[in-house]
């Protein structure tokens, strides 16, 4: 690394760092203590998948820091099988937070303020298959669901806290090799019946930006190629499908031209795309984004890859301003229209505290209210110039909808407070309106729905 990448390296760790400390929620009471939300400085995974027992775990190494005395937060779905604290074993709790709207796990030992290691082993066995002499397995996500993020699968923290995150890949005694899509940078550090893979994701990705997906080889029909971004860039894509399922229906030459099409669309918006390369896995429904990367179906790919500038790239720091990108995207997929007014109202901005869901009026009733602020704003040149600073200005530092608020305000000059507060902190539940448009994009699939997409 030379000295500038370095320097830039340095300046951004200390700027995410900052930003995940002023983003960390607030400590609570549990029977045992304090359980206080600690900054993960780097979690390092190491994944095993084993042939001969047809079973697979991961083991997390997170160092952390306190930023004050109390039980650490972290989540994991799974029950850890082993927690080790600074080199003490120690067990781990599942808790409540104090309105219910949320479960977390602490680790059941009183720490002080500053740096600590916790080494938390789990076992992983969602949305894994093994088959054809490999093994077929996925960390896809959901934000429509509670912990439907990285914890779904292994330890880790909220969506506040940015991470430097590695994966050490084991495949143990399979005989086919194994293709992985991953929007991080993949090193093959072992060939054979021990395969191995180290996979190193950018020091902005969190709990939900992770696209993991790997496979035996030959189950996948793919097509790689570049895309070239306004800044210079050769943007290396690819588009693929499981050749078993629904999604082999549209050719991937189809699937190439939309995306190449949507991804010049976006630049000319919003500026050069924010990632370092482009996935698409064409599961043909059941649409999730993540940093560059998307499981998608056709007709919702327009919507997913607006994801990366809205969403994986302006990110939400907790679930009250998730519904931004949700409202931001429906607008955009219903090619931007103006309204003059707008009825009703909806509590988007206004779940209990901890709450780390998406509200689903967001595709409906979001998508509306960011017409209405175009309308409202149309003198001075509509919402889609606010857009493309906050990409220029805000992007891969995640920000609670306040700060998106304030933002606005000073963009344009003018308060818009009084609307964001009679519109998205409302008490009315939209949620349970039906909403057609978000259950397109995102249909939500349970686990066993996903199972047959892997
Ligand atoms: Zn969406």
């Amino acid at each position: 690394m030379n000295f500038i990448v370095f320097l830039m390296f340095f300046c951004f760790s200390l700027f995410a760092q900052s930003n995940d400390l002023s983003h960390r929620p607030k400590s609570f009471d549990v029977t045992n203590g304090k359980a206080v939300f600690v900054d993960f400085q780097t979690a390092d995974y190491v994944i095993t998948y084993n042939a001969s027992t047809s079973s697979a775990n991961v083991v997390a190494t997170i160092k952390f820091n306190a930023p004050e005395a109390g039980l650490p937060i972290f989540d994991s779905v799974a029950a850890p099988s082993s927690v080790k604290l600074d080199g003490e074993t120690v067990n781990s709790l599942e808790v409540k937070t104090p309105s219910k709207e949320t479960t977390l796990r602490v680790i059941n030992k009183l720490i002080s303020v500053g740096e600590h290691t916790a080494i938390i082993s789990v076992p992983l066995t969602t949305l894994i298959e093994f088959r054809d002499g490999g093994v077929k397995s996925a960390f896809w996500t959901s934000d429509l669901s509670e912990r439907n993020f990285l914890e779904r699968y292994m330890p880790a923290n909220l969506e506040f806290d940015q991470v430097k995150m590695t994966f050490d890949i084991m495949f143990e005694g399979f005989t086919s090799k194994q293709k992985i899509y991953t929007n991080g940078v993949v090193q093959e550090l072992r060939k054979g019946s021990k395969s191995s893979y180290k996979i190193s994701y950018p020091s902005h990705f969190n709990a939900s930006s992770i696209f993991f997906h790997t496979v035996p080889e030959g189950l996948t029909s793919e097509l790689r190629f570049s895309l070239k971004s306004i800044d210079g860039r050769e943007i290396p894509s690819v588009v693929y499908f499981g050749k078993s399922i629904l999604g082999g229906f549209t050719s991937l030459e189809t699937l190439k031209n939309k995306a190449s099409d949507v991804f010049h669309e976006l630049e000319g918006d919003y500026g050069s795309w924010p990632h370092e390369q482009l996935i698409i896995y064409n599961a043909g429904q059941g649409g999730m984004e993540y940093c560059g990367a998307t499981m998608t179906s056709l007709s919702a790919l327009g919507h997913e890859l607006f994801h990366s500038y809205f969403a994986r790239g302006v990110m939400p720091a907790n679930g009250n301003s998730g519904w931004l990108d949700e409202a931001l995207a429906s607008w955009r997929d219903d090619g931007y229209q103006t309204l003059s007014a707008l009825s009703g109202s909806s509590k988007m901005s206004n779940h209990p505290y901890y709450t780390r869901t998406t509200d689903m009026a967001a595709y409906s009733f979001g998508e509306r209210f960011m017409g209405y602020l175009d309308g409202k704003l149309k003198s001075k040149g509509g919402l889609k110039p606010f857009m493309r600073h906050m990409v220029d200005n805000r992007k891969f530092s995640p920000l609670f909808v306040e700060e998106f608020i304030q933002e606005m305000n000073q963009f344009y000059g003018v308060s818009l407070d009084k609307d964001f507060k009679k519109y998205t902190y409302g008490t009315e539940n939209f949620s349970n309106l039906k909403s057609n448009h978000g259950s397109t994009v995102h249909k939500k699939l349970s686990l066993k729905e996903l199972q047959k997409l892997l």
